[in-house]
């Protein structure tokens, strides 16, 4: 548990003035009309639903008049890309996203819920259902922010593209549709903001304990698994002459998780441990992260020895799935299985981690293959630069005017940072200067814990309202 991140996000909150025009009960009321559609995804696509995404998307037409006399709409699936012309075609444009898909709600705990996941109730604090936090939330939000605008007059310089994706909790193929769509027009992105943390971190895991920052994070890990299967036809166990298929598999796993991958800083680590460095009061790194170029193999061991901080200096190895043990003890098994998982550094390609993995096991009469799709990570240099992109700027200006340390009063700085989950982002790197993922709704981890992916998903009225004038504000210093 990070101790020193905030339990009680409302004293994060300043400005909450700004904007006072900005319509709060339409934005809830269309927020929680979004949560009522169940845009449930999932991988066998003959399960999705897709008449809730039409109704999700009536939902967005009816509602943002002014979006919709501008901009123009075109669908990709169910997936949605809206353009607004910017009047300077020579600006590249800024992409805002999130996906508007839910994960499904864990048969046998629908009744655990306090309000009904798909009822989008309403009271005085929150807003409820799956999908709160999410990411429609973000998505309805950034609406909102491009509809106070236009509403007010506004004629955007910068051509604005809204990117809604229909499948990224499971498959990401619209995000990937609509990318390959700007490639093919020549494209070329300033920056995009998608999801990210939802939380405010505190500096508790690098030895900055007290010092509160949000990440945006500019680079993800890749994902793979490898599966090893052994071939056996069964057999009286009292002749086992040449081992099992099991034994052979868990010798072939034994030997891939023995063999860890080195540690190493990326150059987005480094990043941030620069950006945490003037902070950094205690523990292994204080004292090593003046120099983090010079120090570089030092506090990667330092980190490697971290339960925290080790995934982000490796490409982590983790045994997951055994299949096909015998069911008796006397009686030798038929195939066997094993997947391990890999959560690939910056980088690193799946190619390498299949290489490695047929070496250790060259000898052993095991098959080595992939178990599903692999995700490949960010490219090796993710976020160099990104300091002085536009949008990055734009998002140090806004969450340090919005979000502040309770403490002192001051505005949180940003941590720049490298995610170990999958985004739709990720689909933009080719054709994107800065993918930027960050969520300005705010959340305690305990609230982020329980309810994404989980139960009693919610956001707080004044974190969604709050998240809705950063995004006012970062299109106001980007696109105006
Ligand atoms: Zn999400």
């Amino acid at each position: 548990m990070d101790m020193h991140a905030p339990t009680d996000i409302y004293g994060l909150f300043a400005h909450e003035d700004d904007y006072p025009d900005l319509d709060a009960a339409a934005a809830v009321e269309h927020l929680s009309r979004a949560l009522r559609c169940r845009t449930v995804s999932h991988v066998d696509v003959s399960l999705t639903d897709y008449a809730e995404f039409d109704r999700l998307h009536e939902l967005i037409y009816a509602s943002y008049p002014h979006l919709m006399a501008q901009a123009t709409v075109e669908t990709f699936g169910h997936s949605l890309l809206f353009t607004i012309p910017g009047t300077d075609e020579g600006l590249a444009p800024v992409q805002l996203m999130a996906h508007q898909d839910v994960v499904p709600v864990v048969a046998g705990t629908e009744s655990d819920w306090t309000h009904d996941p798909f009822s989008g109730h309403v009271d005085e604090d929150f807003v409820w259902g799956r999908g709160a936090l999410d990411i429609k939330e973000m998505l309805v939000g950034e609406l909102e922010a491009v509809e106070y605008l236009l509403a007010r007059g506004a004629r955007p310089r910068r051509t604005i593209l809204l990117a809604f994706g229909e499948d990224e909790e499971c498959l990401q193929h619209g995000a990937k549709r609509i990318a390959a769509a700007l490639a093919s027009r020549g494209a070329r992105l300033a920056f995009l903001i998608d999801e990210g943390d939802y939380v405010v971190t505190s500096g508790d895991a690098y030895g900055a304990p007290g010092t509160l920052f949000k990440q945006v994070q500019l680079g993800e890990k890749g994902y793979c698994d490898v599966r090893i299967t052994a071939r056996g036809a069964g057999g009286h166990s009292s002749q086992p002459f040449g081992g099992t298929s099991l034994g052979h598999v868990c010798e072939a796993v034994a030997r891939i998780a023995g063999a860890p991958y080195p540690a190493r800083l990326s150059p987005l680590t480094r990043m941030t441990l620069r950006a945490l460095a003037p902070h950094v009061t205690q523990g292994a790194l204080a004292g090593l992260l003046g120099d983090v170029d010079g120090n570089a193999d030092e506090i990667a061991r330092a980190c490697l020895a971290s339960p925290k901080l080790f995934p982000q200096v490796t490409t982590t190895i983790a045994p997951t799935m055994l299949d096909g043990g015998s069911q008796a003890s006397n009686v030798m098994p038929h195939d066997v299985s094993a997947v391990v998982n890999f959560r690939l550094d910056p980088g690193t390609s799946s190619a390498d981690v299949m290489a490695r993995c047929r070496e250790l096991t060259h000898d052993l009469p095991v098959e080595v293959d992939w178990f599903q799709d692999v995700e490949e990570p960010s490219p090796a240099d993710a976020g160099v630069g990104a300091e002085a992109n536009l949008g990055y700027r734009a998002i140090t200006d806004a969450v340090a005017r919005y979000l502040r340390d309770p403490a002192t009063g001051a505005g949180l700085p940003v941590l720049p940072a490298l995610a170990t989950g999958s985004t739709d982002a990720h689909a933009y790197e080719g054709v994107c200067d800065a993918c930027l993922r960050m969520c300005p709704m705010v959340t305690t981890a305990a609230e982020s814990d329980r309810g994404v992916h989980g139960t009693d998903e919610r956001v707080s009225v004044r974190a969604y309202l709050q998240g809705i004038r950063v995004f006012v504000r970062i299109l106001e210093q980007t696109c105006l």
